[in-house]
């Protein structure tokens, strides 16, 4: 009587060990997909707070060429944008040219243009840059916000080739 206990206990154990271990293992590997899935959606919009090239200070802008955070110390400006110091060699040297402006609507299409900067810029090494500005509507007396889209006229043809969807 006691061995046929025994073993029946001993059976239940085992079908809740491997209960647990199933679990555990989809539990993993659910929490594991989520992780994968929330780093495809932040990629573009994970901007520190901080300088990348000062741990604690906070940055004030990022450089309109390679889009790191930084602080005024690192920053420079000209024409309108605020660049890395670090980076001047990279806009200086160059003739750069108004790809299009448009007015900011839907924060959909400003996702995909950043998403597009970061690719040009991570793979191709061929900086967008993208400028907002404000400008008043003197008849309804509204400010309206507009992009600017500038590339270097060496890139041109490939940074336009990127922003199909823009009609340009
Ligand atoms: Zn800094």
């Amino acid at each position: 009587m006691s061995t046929l206990l025994l073993v029946i206990i001993a059976i239940l154990l085992l079908l809740l060990i491997v209960l647990i271990g199933a679990i555990v293992f989809f539990a993993l590997r659910h929490f594991k997909e989520n992780i994968q899935v929330e780093d495809k959606v932040d990629v573009k919009k994970r901007v520190s707070p901080f300088c990348v090239d000062h741990d604690g200070v906070f940055a004030s802008a990022s450089c309109a060429i390679t889009g790191e955070s930084l602080c005024d110390e690192c920053l420079t400006s000209i024409d309108d944008l605020k660049i890395g110091k670090k980076n001047i060699d990279l806009y200086t040297p160059y003739k750069w040219s108004e790809l299009t402006m448009f007015r900011n609507s839907h924060s959909d299409l400003e996702d995909r243009i950043k998403l597009v900067k970061k690719n040009l810029w991570e793979n191709n090494n061929m900086p967008l840059i993208i400028k907002g500005h404000y400008k008043i509507n003197v008849e309804s007396d509204e400010i309206e916000s507009f992009t600017t889209l500038i590339c270097k006229d060496l890139d041109e043809k490939v940074v336009k080739k990127e922003l199909s969807f823009l009609k340009l």
